[in-house]
């Protein structure tokens, strides 16, 4: 569609004068016949086959309004309504008032009244009708997208936020839509067959926005955006919309994934709600089938939230916000319940959260591996711990640390505790290790080994949070460990349900059985803590006695203890 811009460089325009008056016709032809190719008709119906046939060569119409055959309302509407010839420029020739109103409404560019002006002022109507149609071409050609038609995305945005500034109060959803693996499908099928598909897709897009009223852009190569107008429906409709967009691809190696943010009146502006929508786009990557997501705020901000806690990990380790705490485990199969060990929980003082809780970011810093470093400085600190209070108090407290499933694949484990044991004068068996049941269950000849040797080396092993891994109980006997710490879970309900209880009771036959002691953590209560006690639990840990303490406020409870102690598993 180069034509506007070569006719600018002074090739003669076309004109056609569509008149029934001999007279009129001959007037205007003799007015444009130097500067113009002027063409005659005397009715609407040869004008409009006239038209059809010069439609690409065609600057300009002068249309006379009553005629015989068709007149020029009709000829005006029919040559609206046509994709290919609304392009072209009408100018309405009136001799009575109300008609021009009328015919502009109707799509006219211009008109011009009868009888004739000065032939100037006519002849620099025409040409200004002819650069305005013009230039609105150059500018739609450069303002959408060659392939699909669509707008480019700095013109979509542009009317997007001139549609929101002119109805500042209407709510307008943001639809992102991309093509799952689209590079996949350029390789194998070409080019071609993925420009078919994106113009099959931006196409429907389309007729979408046609109909209810929106924009639409390709955004990237295979990536559209949709900015329609809010509607409460849109959840239901939308897996209509995708399979009719499916069928028309009609490829099932090809899908589609659709992020959408429903306006629900937050005051976001454009950009954001796209930022939104895309957002929700990406949590299908990857996906085969189509499908949608829809944006949601508080899933986006604990997002964030996770981000910032990813990004400041390593400025908190080095800025010593980590601090290790201790929770005491207390025997309690004697007279007297007493202090057997320890175990270390992490907390991180945030300087702009505040205090965040491991539950907050251990699983996060599982996922991507920094939990490595962290548990490794929570080992250094429990080691050097151990020989403070050695020190200080002539005591051996172990204490027991938690080792992430992650760690378990660290080739160097056996190396790097072994290490901290020594460097601080410790007897391996002091510092006891806490992995979770799950980790057994997610793998378990990798870590059957890995922990077989730690035990060679003296370390004691606790299963943590058994009961919640579902370990099967064949697997259980030749399960290496030292320890079962039952699930919290158990122990919440253990007085109030007799199934809890007799679970609980179950559980401690199973550890009788691998001669293991069994821990109870999560005990609040005198009552939790006797009943546990009557069904043979060794060791408990729960607020009963203490929640987690700093080192300095744990320092008083080992102060409590009788001079003749019994740690660990006696
Ligand atoms: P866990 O190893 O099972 O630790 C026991 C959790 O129960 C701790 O939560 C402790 O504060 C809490 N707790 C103890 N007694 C009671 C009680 O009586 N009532 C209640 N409601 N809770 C009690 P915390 O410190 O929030 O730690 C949660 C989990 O985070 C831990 O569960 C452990 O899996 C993980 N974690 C904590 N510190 C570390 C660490 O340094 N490294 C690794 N890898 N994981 C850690
Ligand atoms: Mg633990
Ligand atoms: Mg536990």
């Amino acid at each position: 569609m180069q034509e506007p811009l070569e006719r600018k460089k002074g090739l003669r325009r076309s004109i056609l004068i569509v008149d029934d008056d001999y007279i009129a016709r001959e007037i205007l032809g003799k007015m444009l016949r130097e500067q113009y190719e002027v063409s005659y008709a005397e009715n609407g119906a040869l004008a409009l086959d006239i038209i059809r046939r010069d439609k690409l060569k065609l600057s300009l119409v002068i249309l006379d309004l009553y005629m015989p055959e068709m007149d020029g309302y009709s000829l005006l509407k029919l040559l609206r309504a046509d994709s290919e010839l609304s392009r072209i420029p009408v100018i309405v020739l009136t001799s009575e008032q109300g008609a021009e109103v009328e015919s502009l409404k109707n799509g006219a560019a211009d008109f011009i009244a009868k009888p004739f002006d000065m032939p100037e002022v006519i002849c620099a109507r025409v040409s200004h009708s002819i650069e305005l149609a013009e230039d609105s071409i150059i500018i739609h050609e450069t303002e959408r997208d060659e392939l699909t038609g669509l707008f480019h995305k700095e013109f979509f945005f542009q009317y997007g936020k001139r549609l929101d500034e002119l109805n500042s109060n209407m709510l307008m959803d943001a639809i992102v839509a991309d093509i799952n693996r689209f590079h996949v499908v350029n390789e194998l099928y070409g080019r071609s067959y993925g420009n078919t598909v994106l113009k099959t897709i931006a196409d429907s897009i389309h007729e979408l926005v046609s109909s209810t009223g929106g924009l639409a852009c390709r955004r990237d190569n295979d990536q559209f955006c949709i900015y329609l107008p809010h509607s409460d429906e849109l959840r239901d409709k939308l897996p209509q919309y995708i399979a009719m967009i499916d069928e028309r691809i009609n490829d099932s190696n090809i899908s589609l994934r659709f992020g959408v943010y429903s306006d629900d009146g937050s005051e976001k502006c454009m950009e954001n709600r796209f930022d939104c929508a895309h957002h929700a786009c990406q949590k299908l990557r990857g996906s085969y089938v189509s499908g949608f997501e829809f944006y949601n705020d508080e899933q986006h901000s604990r997002e964030l939230y996770d981000e910032r806690l990813i990004n400041d990990m390593d400025k908190a380790l080095s800025e010593r916000q980590f601090k290790v705490f201790y929770q005491p485990k207390y025997s309690i199969q004697g007279d007297k319940p007493h202090l057997s060990s320890a175990e270390a929980l992490i907390r991180w003082f945030h300087p702009e959260f505040g205090m965040v809780s491991p539950g907050q970011f251990i699983s996060l810093f599982e996922d991507n591996g920094l939990i490595q470093k962290l548990d490794r400085f929570v080992w250094n600190e429990a080691a050097a711990q151990i020989k403070q209070w050695k020190e200080k108090y002539g005591i051996d407290l172990p204490v027991s640390v938690n080792v992430s499933r992650v760690d378990v694949f660290n080739s160097h484990l056996v190396e790097i505790l072994e290490d901290i044991t020594e460097i601080n004068g410790l007897d391996n068996t002091k510092l006891l290790l806490e992995i979770t049941e799950s980790a057994y269950t997610d793998n378990s000849t990798q870590i059957i080994e890995t922990v077989n040797t730690l035990r060679e080396r003296g370390f004691k092993i606790e299963m943590d949070d058994f009961g919640s891994g579902y370990s099967s109980l064949n697997m259980l006997t030749s399960l290496p460990i030292d320890a079962l710490k039952l699930d919290m879970k158990f122990i919440r309900g253990i007085c109030e349900n007799v199934k809890t209880e007799r679970l609980v009771g179950i559980m401690i036959e199973i550890a009788r059985l691998l001669e293991v002691p069994v821990i109870a953590e999560g005990v609040e209560k005198k009552e939790q803590m006797e009943l546990l006690k009557k069904l043979g639990c060794d060791i408990i840990q729960g607020y009963y006695f203490s929640k987690p303490l700093p080192p300095e406020e744990f320092g008083a409870l080992i102060e409590k203890e009788p001079e003749e102690k019994n740690y660990a598993y006696n």
